[in-house]
């Protein structure tokens, strides 16, 4: 089989309380499907290139904070670009980590099927940036038709329940209003998620 290697952007450890329970290490990737207009991630390979890294590679890097991660049920999150589109290389760094530790994985869904069943078994939480549930503001946000992700929101729902999916909800300064935030709050409670997270993007 040939080894899956992570296109890793950038690590940052001792993260607490912004991606997942505990003290974790975000490992971002390069690549996504989406051209959100407010996207942080073009501006960071803009000053750093990725690196391909294996799964026993990224796994020698973040050990540092092994005791950590046991310590407060904390782990690695596997961040965007879009960290579904390395679900295989999810999938083997969940083989060879401690079990122990806590995988989270930030997405916006907006990937093949197969890429979310890939990893439902291998990721502990889901960190979904649902963007606006309004297909036309998700357009011209996105660039992309929303179908795909929100497909893909009931599929994980059905796979995992609500318990292991925080869905982020924003406010998107100059595409959405605080009501259309609110209207994407209520069609995911209908749908069945109970975490939600409502906040605003800051444009820096
Ligand atoms: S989903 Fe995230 S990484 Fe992808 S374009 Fe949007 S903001 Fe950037």
């Amino acid at each position: 089989m040939t080894e899956p290697l992570y296109p890793l952007l950038a690590l940052e450890r001792l993260r607490m309380g912004s991606d997942g329970a505990g003290v974790t290490t975000l490992a971002a990737s390069r690549g996504c499907p989406l051209r959100c207009c407010w996207c942080i991630n073009r501006k960071l390979l803009e000053k750093a290139p990725a690196e391909n890294v294996t799964a026993q590679e990224l796994l020698d890097r973040v050990k540092i904070d092994a005791l950590y991660f046991l310590a407060t049920g904390g782990g690695v999150t596997f961040g965007g670009g879009e960290s579904l589109l390395q679900a295989p290389f999810i999938r083997r760094f969940r083989e060879l980590c401690p079990p122990e530790w806590k995988l989270c994985a930030e997405t916006s869904l907006a990937v093949p099927r197969e890429s979310v069943a890939l990893v439902t078994d291998a990721v502990d939480e889901f960190i979904v940036d649902c963007k606006d549930m309004d297909a036309e503001i998700y357009r011209r946000y996105t660039g992309a038709d929303a179908a795909q992700a929100q497909d893909n929101l009931r599929f994980l729902l059905d796979a995992v329940g609500p318990e292991r999916v925080l869905v982020r909800v924003p406010r998107i300064p100059q595409f959405n209003t605080p009501e259309d935030q609110a209207r994407s709050a209520e069609r995911l409670r209908e749908l069945g998620f109970t975490r939600l997270d409502l906040f605003d993007y800051v444009i820096k």
